[in-house]
């Protein structure tokens, strides 16, 4: 009965996967979520050629009967919507049930399932049934797919690289290794592990086995609550970023989501500690009453709204600030040592790249970034301390006193811990943004009125903008007229301004306000504070004596944020004593030598 209905259904079945199976990471997806139904406490993933040969997993979660396992093929298998909650599978496609029947359509299958002692093998080729035999009795599932697309040509050509498809799967991987940390993943493309994970419940340890242990290092552990949501997970230390936001996993009731006002609002919490175009590692853990989670929501996109997105947005924003804006933050010099350890040599992943052309296919080398590289070992390296927050009256920067200043650029630094090299122009301009910031933040900006007041022409359709805009200017204290033809003439200023260059300084202001598309004053003034700050820092080449760079140091120490410019490149970078020693090849040897 149910084989008569598979058949019946191949041509639907057919159509239906052109929407449903567009890749070898939906496959995996659809099967890997089909072992964590089943109940699966370890789950593999092998795959041959990035999955375009086969895609193998392998489960030990509960099997299926004969009967189940021929059904499962069906179209119409929908017996997996069993309550409410599956309204909020944010990880499906919205097909479920459906989507083996669309798999085995266009690709073979070789199943073998057990639920107890007899276990059942079906081969399904194209969606015909091939054979239904009495499989072994172990228990859980083992799925192949493979030669996917093999009777759709047209769609086959469509397939992406190799690469592009592992590192989807990879990706997709990842996240779900993270939402479920008790479950054991493995992850092989060939004969390379991609990612082991040891189902231990410990998310430090899917990081490590994800990132490895110099990001790992640099995770700390956050927590928040209010009246409807629980926060937990780890976050990146500012010097740690990537440059895309796929790296920022939200897991809301153990599903990993997505939300750009989410994310949104863990970069700009780091606003001025790191470059605003890099993005954090982050893993953050919600735990909410599904009442507050709106299910309307686009199935395909994994997005999630929120009823109360305002209290949700400020616990994450306050939490990741506070847990960000109390620490020392400077960034170790990184000092590659040889690695001993034979384990930690990282194999050479050349990965095939095949070029599926209209002609056939080529095969290319390309070798993976090492990022994709994972080695799996204990969580025994040294994390981030995560003591008691610094006292209000402590400076976050340590004391340090300036020994030499090089190529009129870096300031060199020494304490008892070890040596620190300065960015002078970095370090001026944090002591100059903070200065402009409070000043333009005060309810009464002071002003002063200009001697020889300062006329500035512009082009005729900038002048067109800076007019609508004029009041942006007059909010700053400047007292600004219109001055003949496409000109305007500064007779006051704020007196926060420095006076050197005054035209060229407006004129950087004037800038902001003409390139700047959405105006809100807080961005307005933001940017008016960087760029600034950075126009009135030290310039490379400049002398200063040791007494300048006392004075420097301790106004950077004053500042709230003194480890960043502020556009987030670093201001200074610490070489500890053991460092050194490394570095020279002294620790280990006889240090007079
Ligand atoms: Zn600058
Ligand atoms: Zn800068």
């Amino acid at each position: 009965m149910a084989v008569i209905k598979v058949m019946d259904e191949l041509l639907a079945n057919k159509i239906a996967a052109g929407e449903v199976v567009e890749r070898c990471a939906s496959v995996v997806k659809e099967l890997v979520e089909n072992s964590i139904d089943a109940g699966a406490k370890e789950i593999k993933v092998l795959l041959q050629d990035a999955g375009t040969r086969e895609i193998k997993v392998i489960d030990d979660g509960n099997g299926m009967d004969e009967d189940d396992a021929i059904l499962a093929f069906s179209r119409h298998a929908t017996s997996k919507i069993t309550d409410e909650d599956d309204l909020y599978r944010l990880c499906t496609l919205g097909f479920r049930g459906e989507a083996l029947a669309s798999i085995a359509a266009v690709s073979k299958v070789d199943l073998k399932t057990c639920a107890g002692d007899i276990g059942t093998h079906v081969i399904i080729n194209g969606g015909k049934i091939i054979k239904v035999s009495k499989g072994d009795a172990r228990r859980g599932t083992i799925i192949s797919v493979s030669e996917l697309f093999y009777n759709t040509p047209a769609r086959l050509k469509h397939m992406k690289s190799l690469y592009t498809e592992l590192s989807s799967i990879t990706d997709y991987m990842n996240k779900l290794s993270l939402s479920h940390p008790k479950i054991r993943f493995v992850l092989q493309n060939n004969d390379n592990v991609i990612l082991r994970t040891d189902g231990s419940g410990n998310t430090l340890k899917v990081i490590q086995s994800i990132y490895g242990n110099d990001v790992t290092r640099k995770m700390v552990p956050v927590s928040a609550e209010n009246d409807d949501y629980e926060i937990t997970g780890y976050i990146s230390l500012p010097e740690v970023h990537r440059s895309s936001r796929n790296n920022m996993v939200t897991i809301v009731n153990g599903r990993v989501v997505r939300n750009i006002e989410i994310n949104k609002t863990i970069n700009d919490a780091y606003h001025s500690y790191k470059p605003d175009n890099r993005y954090p590692i982050t893993i953050l853990n919600i735990t909410v009453d599904p009442s507050v989670i709106d299910v309307n929501i686009h199935p395909t996109k994994m997005d999630i709204k929120f009823s109360k997105m305002d209290t949700l947005l400020d616990l994450i924003s306050n939490m990741v600030i506070s847990k960000i804006s109390n620490r020392e933050l400077i960034p170790k010099a990184e000092i590659k040592t040889e690695i001993k350890d034979e384990i930690k040599k990282k194999p050479k992943y050349v990965e095939q790249y095949i070029k599926l052309d209209s002609k056939g296919s080529s095969i290319e080398q390309i070798e993976l970034p090492e990022e994709e590289i994972i080695i799996n070992s204990d969580l025994d390296i040294d994390l981030v301390s995560d003591d008691e927050p610094y006292k209000a009256e402590e400076k976050l920067m340590p004391e340090m006193y300036p020994v030499g200043l090089v190529h009129g650029t870096y300031i060199i630094l020494e304490n008892e811990k070890g040596m620190y090299l300065m960015d002078l122009h970095a370090a001026k301009e944090r002591c100059n943004y903070e200065r402009f910031k409070e000043a333009m933040g005060k309810p009464n900006i002071a002003s002063t009125a200009l001697l020889f007041p300062v006329t500035i022409e512009l082009s005729n359709d900038d002048y067109i903008i800076l007019k609508q805009h004029l009041n942006l200017l007059t909010d700053l204290k400047f007292k600004i007229e219109e001055f003949g033809v496409n000109s305007i003439i500064v007779k006051e200023h704020p007196t926060w301004l420095p006076t050197n260059n005054l035209e060229d300084s407006v004129r950087t202001i004037i800038d902001v306000i003409i390139r700047e598309k959405e105006f809100s004053i807080e961005k307005f003034n933001e940017k008016v504070a960087t760029m600034m700050s950075c126009k009135h820092a030290v310039r490379a080449n400049t002398h200063l004596t040791i007494e300048d760079m006392r004075d420097l140091v301790e106004d950077l120490r004053n500042c709230k944020n003194p480890f960043n410019c502020p556009h987030g490149r670093p201001t200074t970078i610490f070489y500890s004593n053991y460092d050194l020693e490394k570095l020279f090849k002294r620790s280990g040897f006889d240090t007079k030598k």
